[in-house]
C-alpha cells in the first residue's frame, strides 16, 4: 500500500510541509524502535503538533483508507512501533506540552508527547511526583506509557501505568475527537480509560491524559544486598513479600549486568558477587525504621554476605543511575541484544531463573538479567552479534523457550513491553480462539477498519508476522 500524491500533498497542508518526512535520509531513523530484529521504514512520518492536527491527519488517512502507525519515542521493546502494512507513521514527539499542572487536587494534563521523566521535573517543588517510572523513562514519553501500559522499578508499590491515569484524550481512527476518563477518581459507565491503556496503539491515538501525582515520601532508605548466587537474591524476594514488607522497589542485577555497570558507572558495585539486589522502602521516618531492621534480617537470612544503605541522597541518586542505565551499559558485553520480557508469580523466580541459564546453555549464548524482580517481572537480556546469522537463530529460540517456560510457570508472556510483533504468535499459547475473537471485537468498536497500528497483538492467519530473520525489511 502506498501514500497517493493527493494525499501527500493533503497532510502537508495540514501540518506544514516540514512536519511530513519522507526521503530515506529523513526515514531511516524510524526503522525501529528498540527491538531492532526487525526493521520496516515508514513511507512517510507525520509531526502533529497538536490535537487538531492529528484529528486532521487521521481523517485524511482514513478517508484514504490508509492505515497508520503512531510512534512516541520508539524505546518500545516489543516493535509495537514498527510500520507493517502501514505506510504513515504518526509522531507525537512535537505534541510536548504540559498543559495543566494543578497541585492542589494532585493531577497534571500533558500531551502524549511528553516525556515520562518531565511530568516529575515540572511538579518537584510542589512535593509531588508521577510512580511510574520506566527504566527509559529520560526518552519514553506518556502516550508510549499509555499504550504499553509500562511499569518501572517503582511500580511494585505504587501500579502501574494504569493506576495514575485518569483520563485520555484520544482521536479515534476516522479522526473524531473522544475524551475519555475525566478529572475525578471515578467516572460512571465503562472504564474505557482502562480499556485505552494497554491497548498499544490499536485503538487511535491518544494526544494528551490526565495523571495523577502522588506525594513525595517523607523519607526513603535504600539498600544494595550482596549474594554469591541468584538463587539467594531470589529467595529474599520471596522472603521478602513473604513477611508482609512491600519495598517501593526491588530490583535484582546478576553478575554479567554488575560487571557491565561497573564498568561503565564505577557506583562500587562488587563484581565478583552473583547477583545484588537493589530494595528501596519510602514512607514514614518511624515505620521506615522498623521495615529496615526487618529487611536486614530477612537478607542474612538468605546469605546476603554484605548489605550497605545508601548512606545520603547523593549516593542513592548514583545507585539509580546505575540502575536505570543499565541497558546502556550492555554495548560493553556485546554488538546487539534482545530484551525479553515476561512475568512469572514471584515465587517462582528460583526456576525461571534457572531455565534461563539452561536455555544459555542449551543455545550457547550469553544472557544477562536485570528485573523489576519484586512483581517476577523478569528482563533476560540475550547477548549477540547480528552479523552471526546462526547465532540470530539461537537467540530467537532461546527467547521462545523462555517465555514457554514463564507460561509453564503460571506466568506471561510479557510483563510490560508489550506484545507489538515480537509476540504475536505467542498470544495463541495464551488464549483460546474464543478469547483472540473476543478481543478482536472489542478493538472493532474503536477501529471497525483496523487502520491504527495494524499487524500487531493478534495473530492472523493472513498477517501473521513470525520473526525468524535480523534486519529483514518488512515489506509494507
Ligand atoms: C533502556 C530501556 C529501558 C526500558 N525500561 C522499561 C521499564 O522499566 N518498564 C517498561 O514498562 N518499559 C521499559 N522500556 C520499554 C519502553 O520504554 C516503554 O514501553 C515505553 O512506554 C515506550 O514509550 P515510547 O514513547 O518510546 O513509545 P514507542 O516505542 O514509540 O511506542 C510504543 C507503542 O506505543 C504506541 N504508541 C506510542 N505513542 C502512542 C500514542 N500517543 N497513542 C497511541 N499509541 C501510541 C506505538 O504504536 C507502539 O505500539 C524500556 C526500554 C528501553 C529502551
Amino acid at each position: 500500500m502506498h501514500v497517493s500524491p493527493a494525499l501527500r500533498e493533503r497532510l502537508a497542508t495540514i501540518v506544514g510541509r516540514d512536519s511530513v518526512l519522507s526521503t530515506q535520509d529523513e526515514t531511516l531513523v524510524y526503522e525501529c524502535d528498540g527491538y531492532t530484529l526487525e526493521r520496516s521504514a515508514p513511507e512517510i512520518v507525520v509531526l502533529p503538533r497538536t490535537t487538531a492536527e492529528t484529528s486532521q491527519i487521521i481523517r485524511a488517512l482514513s478517508d484514504a483508507d490508509v492505515p497508520f502507525v503512531p510512534r512516541g519515542a520508539g524505546t518500545g521493546l516489543s516493535g509495537g512501533a514498527l510500520p507493517l502494512g502501514a505506510p504513515v507513521m504518526i509522531c507525537t514527539s512535537r505534541m510536548n506540552r504540559i498543559r495543566d499542572v494543578d497541585t492542589a487536587n494532585r493531577r497534571v494534563v500533558c500531551e502524549s508527547g511528553v516525556v515520562n521523566a518531565w511530568v516529575s521535573r515540572a511538579v518537584r517543588e510542589a512535593g509531588l511526583y508521577y510512580a511510574p517510572d520506566p527504566s527509559s523513562q529520560p526518552a519514553c514519553t506518556i502516550g508510549g506509557n499509555i499504550a504499553e501500559n509500562s511499569g518501572g522499578p517503582h511500580t511494585l508499590k505504587y501500579g502501574v501505568t494504569t493506576n495514575h491515569v485518569l483520563g485520555v484524550e484520544i482521536v479515534l481512527p476516522d479522526g473524531e475527537i473522544a475524551d475519555l476518563g475525566g478529572v475525578v477518581e471515578d467516572t460512571p459507565g465503562y472504564d474505557l480509560t482502562g480499556l485505552v491503556v494497554g491497548s498499544e496503539g490499536t485503538f487511535g491515538i491518544v494526544t494528551a491524559a490526565t495523571l495523577r501525582l502522588l506525594r513525595q515520601p517523607e523519607r526513603t532508605c535504600t539498600f544494595l544486598a550482596v549474594y554469591e548466587s541468584v538463587d539467594d537474591a531470589s529467595e529474599t524476594v520471596s522472603g521478602l513479600i513473604g513477611h508482609g514488607i512491600i519495598p517501593a522497589a526491588l530490583e535484582m542485577m546478576d553478575r554479567l549486568i554488575i560487571e557491565a555497570v561497573e564498568a561503565a558507572y564505577h557506583f562500587g558495585f562488587p563484581t565478583d558477587a552473583g547477583a545484588v539486589l537493589i530494595i528501596e522502602l519510602d514512607g514514614a521516618a518511624a515505620a521506615l525504621e522498623e521495615d529496615s531492621a526487618r529487611v536486614l534480617a530477612v537478607c542474612r537470612q538468605n546469605r546476603a554476605r554484605d548489605v550497605r544503605v545508601a548512606g545520603d541522597e547523593q549516593e542513592r541518586a548514583l545507585l539509580w543511575k546505575s540502575r536505570k542505565r543499565a541497558f546502556g551499559a550492555i554495548g560493553r558485553l556485546a554488538p546487539n541484544y534482545c530484551t525479553q520480557d515476561g512475568v512469572v508469580p514471584r515465587t517462582r523466580l528460583p526456576d525461571i531463573l534457572r531455565r534461563i541459564s539452561a536455555a544459555a546453555s542449551t543455545h550457547r549464548l550469553r544472557i544477562a538479567n536485570v528485573f523489576h524482580a519484586g512483581d517476577g517481572n523478569i528482563h533476560p537480556i540475550l547477548l549477540y552479534d547480528e552479523r552471526d546469522p546462526d547465532e540470530v537463530e539461537r537467540v530467537l529460540a532461546a527467547g521462545a523457550e523462555i517465555l514457554q517456560a514463564c507460561i509453564e510457570l503460571g506466568g506471561s508472556v510479557t510483563g510490560e513491553h508489550g506484545i507489538g510483533i515480537e509476540k504475536v504468535a505467542h498470544m495463541p499459547r495464551l488464549f483460546s480462539p474464543d478469547d483472540l475473537i473476543a478481543m478482536q471485537q472489542l478493538r472493532a468498536v474503536f477501529d471497525p477498519r483496523g487502520l491504527s497500528n495494524p499487524n500487531k497483538v493478534f495473530p492472523d492467519s493472513k498477517t501473521c508476522v513470525e520473526v525468524r530473520r535480523p534486519r529483514r525489511q518488512v515489506p509494507i
